[in-house]
């Protein structure tokens, strides 16, 4: 696709908040990119635009049928203020398998990647300074083809929208209370929780209610099958050291294959710490404390980078990993990838943009 994007000026620009008040989620730059697809065009007019709400006909397909799908990326602003992307081709290829699975048409990776390198580069003075913080990317598809028939839609809108948004933790990682969940499952094989799906986390709501009411800030997610194998934590990817060896369960089709989770995964390697992609059990997980063999547990993902797991909740069961401390690989691992995101440390892997 060689489109120019073209750039339609809003009349006054918002005022920023202040750092410190960011959170998560709340606020938006002045602009966003959009385009357009029509199944006779493909996808065209790419353009940035005014952040502003949008008329879609009540029959619009996405009410219906659900095809919403999107991505989570970040932009970081370096000490010398230069913007920087971690791994971003991997959530391109990320939404296209998306599309895939939700039969939306797909996106030229390359030229998403620069028009939103382009609103990046609109919206830089909206990337927030200080520890911690970044410019959260929402990339976003949705049916707008006004037809109740059920099939994939012929009309679509992509969009990316911007949100400043403020460290995650304060002073340092936070170990985290978290609740084996036996009741709802996540997602199944055969199903669409390998991908980007919106309806996926809908679908989660009514577990993490149930944590939030007894006291647990996440879920781990098991298996749908055999109620057994440990899948994900919250929506982030897990991990688990084990008598010095690191364990995630592998891409069965039902887990997320998240960018960090990866990017976890090759520095270890780079380090030379012994680290597994397999199936573990949840039973697994409670012999290895019981045999004092479970060091550390941690969860990873592009919000928190890296959230140690302090307490595991498995029926009236509950085990305390590492003191609810820190763990030294979690802190080194978290370390690691938030110096490359912030420029701070070398990056071996080329990973930053
Ligand atoms: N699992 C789920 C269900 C998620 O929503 C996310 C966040 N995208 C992750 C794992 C972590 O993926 P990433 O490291 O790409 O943010």
């Amino acid at each position: 696709m060689n489109q120019e994007i073209s750039f339609i000026q809003r009349e006054a620009l918002k005022e920023k908040p202040a750092t410190d008040s960011l959170g998560f989620g709340k606020y938006f730059t002045d602009y966003m990119l959009v385009m357009d697809y029509h199944s006779e065009n493909g996808w065209y007019n790419p353009r940035i635009t005014p952040y502003e709400a949008l008329t879609l006909e009540p029959s619009a397909m996405v009410f219906h049928y659900g095809q919403a799908i999107f991505e989570g990326m970040k932009a970081y602003r370096t000490a010398d203020g230069t913007a920087q992307l971690f791994r971003p081709e991997k959530n391109m290829k990320r939404l296209n398998d998306t599309c895939d699975r939700m039969c939306i048409p797909q996106i030229d990776e390359d030229f998403l990647l620069s028009a939103i390198k382009q609103l990046i580069f609109t919206e830089k003075d909206w990337i927030p300074q200080g520890e911690g913080t970044s410019l959260y990317i929402r990339p976003f598809i949705i049916a707008t083809e006004a037809y109740l028939g059920v099939r994939p839609a012929k009309e679509y809108k992509l969009f990316v929208i911007l949100s400043p948004s403020g460290a995650y933790y304060g002073s340092q990682l936070n170990p985290v209370k978290i609740y084996v969940e036996e009741q709802y499952v996540r997602a199944v094989i055969g199903g669409v929780g390998h991908v980007k799906n919106a309806g996926n986390y809908a679908a989660s709501l009514k577990a993490q209610e149930k944590a939030d009411r007894l006291g647990y800030a996440q879920i781990l997610w098991l298996d749908a099958k055999e109620n057994k194998y440990v899948e994900e934590v919250g929506s982030m990817n897990i991990f688990f050291k084990i008598n010095g060896e690191v364990v995630t369960p592998k891409l069965t089709g039902s887990i997320l294959p998240g960018v960090t989770r990866d990017s976890v995964i090759q520095l270890l390697k780079h380090w030379n710490i012994p680290v597994r992609e397999e199936r573990i059990s949840i039973e697994e997980v409670f012999a290895a404390h019981e045999r004092g063999e479970l060091e550390e547990v941690f969860g990873a993902g592009t919000a928190a980078v890296i959230s140690p797991v302090g307490e595991l909740t498995w029926n009236d069961k509950t085990i305390v990993i590492n003191d609810n401390q820190i763990g030294h690989l979690s802190q080194d691992i978290y370390d690691e990838m938030t110096g490359i995101q912030l420029g701070k440390k070398e990056d071996p892997f080329n990973w930053t943009v």
